[in-house]
């Protein structure tokens, strides 16, 4: 049972971070943690490095931020990235975000940047992990443009796009959300079972609570009910596809 999206460096996780990851260890095989900021990026390498085999890490650059990130940040970043090339799985999350950036000018920024990273991506050969919000039309062109190497869309939630998703080959990821969205629960029975990975994208969505990786468990069950699948063989293929997905070994 692998968590393929969460954000371990949140300060939620700040009072008892190592303590917990601990505790995961008996039931889960793998927890991935995205850095989606260029402050994030010690306290991640420094997780990373403490439960070695366990937990795994994405670099990138969520574009809800472009408005806070200076040019000379984002150099020095990307060159850090590039320096721990070994340890980063993907570069993730990236994309595009029209609900908290609604100026035109800013999306076109987002878009420049967006693509910025994707050729980042290319030319350290990772695959992508993708932000997308009230964007997606604009994210599967860019993509469809830019062509990465693999593309995981994360928390997916569009159904309008989603045969041209699954016409692409790429794979997304689907977490707790499932439980209170109709929406989602139809992408998962419409999407092929090779192609989700489970995820929390926790400390989020842990209603009301602090959530943890442990609560894939919950996407795991609801995506079981809607494929008509055993939960014990939805975590076990989910597993397996992130496994592939990333090349993990674990
Ligand atoms: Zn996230």
């Amino acid at each position: 049972m692998i968590d393929s999206h969460c954000h371990l460096e949140q300060k939620d996780f700040n009072p008892d971070r190592d303590e917990v990851i601990e505790s995961w260890k008996g039931t889960l095989d793998a927890v991935v943690t995205s850095c989606a900021h260029p402050r994030d990026f010690g306290l991640t390498v420094e997780i990373v490095k403490k439960h070695k085999g366990f937990v795994f890490a994405t670099f990138g650059l969520h574009p809800e931020y472009i408005k806070e990130i200076s040019k000379k940040e984002k150099k020095e970043y990307l060159e850090k990235i590039k320096q721990h090339k070994d340890i980063t799985l993907a570069i993730g999350e990236i994309g595009l975000d029209y609900h908290w950036v609604k100026e035109e000018d800013w999306r076109e920024k987002q878009k420049l940047l967006f693509r910025e990273m994707l050729a980042f991506a290319k030319d350290l050969g990772k695959p992508v992990v993708i932000h997308s919000r009230d964007s997606t039309e604009d994210c599967i062109k860019i993509l469809e443009e830019e062509k990465p190497k693999k593309v995981l869309m994360h928390l997916y939630g569009s159904r309008e796009y989603l045969e041209r998703v699954k016409g692409n080959g790429w794979f997304i990821s689907i977490g707790p959300l499932i439980a209170r969205s109709k929406n989602h629960k139809k992408i998962a029975r419409d999407f092929p079972i090779e192609r989700i990975l489970l995820e929390t994208d926790s400390p989020w969505f842990g209603n009301g609570e602090r959530g943890t990786p442990l609560n894939i468990k919950v996407a795991a069950e609801k995506i079981a009910k809607v494929k008509d699948m055993t939960t014990d063989n939805v975590m076990k293929q989910c597993g397996e596809n992130t496994k592939g997905f990333f090349g993990i070994e674990c």
